[in-house]
């Protein structure tokens, strides 16, 4: 299939010291599923502004901020493997502008070892790809969908996480589909 010059092209930003591993596996991955082209971008440090010592966690948004100051993609995904939040929810797997340019995920509960188990590279890729895909998803303007198995359904724990498929469902595959047109 030919590729027009002006192509958008989507930016995967690895935030300091990130699986490389990892971020060229959604590289890869995310080409094939959006059909675009993506682009993985110098590492970039995390905001100190972002930090938050009393939780050891980053809070999101002045990540997002950074993501879209610093790039010109026409859509962005930061990937960082800190603990995220925003005020009123005790963590985050992600974030993203619906309907806007920017997005991130956390792989740090998406590690097997964080619930004290043995490290599943594996497991962590495909958990990565659903939260990288859900989180574009809302970049393209979808919204949490219900259909069972949707990877836009919204996911709270890890459990939900692993329930949910990594395929859109017809309507929200319709839906971007339409975008493109
Ligand atoms: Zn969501
Ligand atoms: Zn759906």
């Amino acid at each position: 299939m030919e590729t027009p010059i002006s192509s958008p092209e989507v930016g995967i930003v690895p935030l300091e010291d990130v699986d490389m591993g990892v971020v060229r596996f959604l590289k890869k991955e995310l080409s094939n599923i959006f059909k675009l082209k993506f682009t993985v971008f110098s590492p970039l440090p995390l905001p100190p502004s972002s930090f938050n010592s009393s939780k050891n966690q980053y809070f999101s948004s002045p990540i997002l901020q950074l993501l879209k100051e610093k790039t010109s993609f026409f859509k962005v995904i930061g990937i960082t493997d800190r603990d995220l939040y925003v005020p009123g929810l005790n963590f985050i797997f992600g974030q993203a502008e619906l309907g806007g340019r920017a997005a991130i995920v956390s792989i740090a509960r998406l590690k097997e070892s964080f619930y004290g188990k043995e490290e599943d590279l594996r497991k962590l890729k495909i958990r990565a790809l659903k939260e990288c895909l859900h989180e574009l998803g809302h970049t393209f303007g979808l919204r949490h969908c219900i259909s069972p198995g949707c990877v836009m359904n919204f996911s709270n724990s890890i459990y939900e996480v692993d329930r949910k498929g990594i395929t859109f469902c017809d309507s929200c595959s319709r839906f971007l589909h339409n975008l493109k047109r």
